[in-house]
């Protein structure tokens, strides 16, 4: 049955009608959208309500994210002390856990306290189960007592922390999540998914279990997946996919580092450093991973933070090998010492980047790259004067921040180019809001070759969100925003309780 949308306050994403007042939809796709209500007998009265196509998050780690599932963050805005860990411990404990009591994202710039957590802290809350803290960075981690012994390390005079290998292989012996039990993760996944407004996901580094793993879950979203190069090298064919929502779109392959590790390959050396961050790659594995693109018809899809590693990623790409989308893709773009807008628009290129991260991790940037980050960090505005696609997504759950793939916090900072503690990120370069929407939605679909979503135009697909704001009144607070109903194809996915 046609179902008719009245006096709601539509944003389209659609360039040539970005505004509309009404729409109808009908087995799963949108039949019209109009400036005057439309009429129909199924009618829903949107009272003014703020609607826009619902958001595809392109760059997106959800199997790594299910296996957080039953971790607890250690991060803003929820924790922002040992004391308040220590609370969510001694809250866990209570509840007779049958695993490892785990936190993730432990980052004591971000604790009142200002000092790494210990063995001490965590025996004081927790001291007859294992407790296992890691810090952001993933080359950390801190035990308490029973942890310890369960690890068979001697506790008398160790006050807990584990560093680079004694952490990795102390994480080895972690008791391990079942295939259900990430099965079971990743349908929480596709709920918070729909709870803020997603109903395209991606899986940015696979392989062939991780694939077999989203065929079985069958969750709702339509998934794009990426294989890493690593996976997919030494494979003879890929299997044809049965399941019509997944869609294999690339090859992920890792040029450089990070900001926090100070490893992004830079022009200019770190701040008080003469370390420029390096290269991970080889030009032989560029190149081939070049060839398996084209011969799959996939996009390469390589993370390059640092100017050096974007600039030697442009150099190499000498054709296109897809007619319909960006056959390269660079993801992040951070650092850009130098303008390669024009080379990366010559070279048809498309950017895939993270606005959450100077939000979230304002306090690395400002201590790696110093105050003037935000005047050479991630340049949206003239990337998008230069007509160069660019697409916004979280890479959850790699970043600081409890929430990491509410779209709403990365169009906040795109727009207000403010983090979480105030600091300017770059207000030189800040979007409108039209445009970071674009950026989660048509932008983001026309990148990943998805023609049927990302705008609420005729004969699209029904997915669209219904918001508690008007996202374009002055001065509202964007990254408050809550999605109060998601539709997917047509149908009701989530609609939020409010009391
Ligand atoms: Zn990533």
């Amino acid at each position: 049955m046609k179902t008719t949308i009245i006096n709601a306050n539509i944003f389209t994403s659609n360039k040539d009608m970005p505004y509309a007042k009404s729409m109808s939809f009908e087995h799963g796709k949108i039949t019209e959208v109009s400036c005057n209500n439309l009429s129909g007998n199924n009618i829903i009265d949107a009272k003014g309500m703020f609607i826009t196509p619902a958001f595809l998050d392109i760059h997106m780690h959800p199997l790594w994210i299910a296996l957080n599932y039953d971790k607890f963050a250690c991060l803003p805005p929820h924790i922002y002390s040992i004391h308040e860990i220590q609370n969510e411990i001694i809250k866990r404990r209570k509840n007779n856990p049958t695993k490892w009591i785990l936190g993730w994202g432990y980052d004591e710039g971000k604790m009142k306290e200002k000092r790494i957590c210990t063995k001490y802290d965590l025996d004081s809350a927790c001291n007859d189960f294992p407790v296992i803290i890691e810090r952001t960075c993933s080359h950390i981690c801190i035990c308490n007592t029973a942890a310890l012994l369960a690890l068979n390390i001697n506790p008398t005079n160790h006050d807990g922390v584990l560093r680079e290998s004694e952490k990795f292989e102390a994480f080895l012996k972690i008791p391990k999540c079942t295939n259900d039990e990430i099965i079971h993760n990743l349908k929480l996944f596709s709920n918070d998914c729909f709870s803020k407004g997603i109903t395209t996901v991606s899986e940015m580094l696979g392989n062939q279990n991780d694939l077999d793993i989203y065929l079985e879950a069958e969750i709702p979203q339509r998934i794009l997946f990426t294989y890493d190069y690593n996976a997919i090298k030494d494979m003879d064919n890929l299997p044809p996919i049965t399941n019509p929502k997944i869609k294999i779109q690339g090859i992920k392959l890792l040029a450089d580092g990070s900001v926090s590790g100070q490893t992004a390959w830079c022009s200019k050396p770190y701040l008080n450093t003469e370390n420029n961050g390096l290269s991970t790659v080889s030009d032989t594995e560029i190149i081939d991973a070049m060839n398996i693109a084209k011969k799959y018809q996939l996009q390469l899809i390589v993370h390059a933070m640092g100017d050096n590693a974007i600039n030697h990623i442009l150099s190499l790409k000498t054709d296109d090998w897809l007619s319909k989308i960006p056959s390269l893709r660079i993801e992040h773009y951070a650092i850009l010492y130098n303008d390669l807008l024009k080379s990366t628009k010559n070279k048809h290129v498309a950017i895939v980047s993270q606005p959450i991260f100077m939000y979230a991790e304002i306090e690395s940037y400002l201590k790696n790259l110093g105050n003037e980050f935000k005047s050479f960090c991630y340049p949206y505005k003239s990337i998008l004067d230069q007509n160069i696609p660019l697409a916004f997504s979280s890479d959850a759950p790699a970043t600081s921040w409890t929430d990491p793939f509410n779209p709403f916090i990365a169009i906040n900072s795109a727009c207000k180019r403010q983090s979480y503690n105030g600091i300017d990120s770059g207000i030189n370069q800040s979007i409108s809001i039209e445009d970071a929407i674009h950026c989660y939605t048509s932008n983001a679909a026309k990148i990943v070759g998805l023609d049927n979503v990302g705008m609420i135009k005729e004969g699209m697909s029904a997915d669209f969100i219904i918001l508690n704001q008007n996202l374009f009144e002055k001065d509202i607070p964007i990254e408050d925003t809550l999605v109060l109903q998601t539709y997917m194809d047509g149908e009701l996915k989530f609609t939020r309780n409010i009391q």
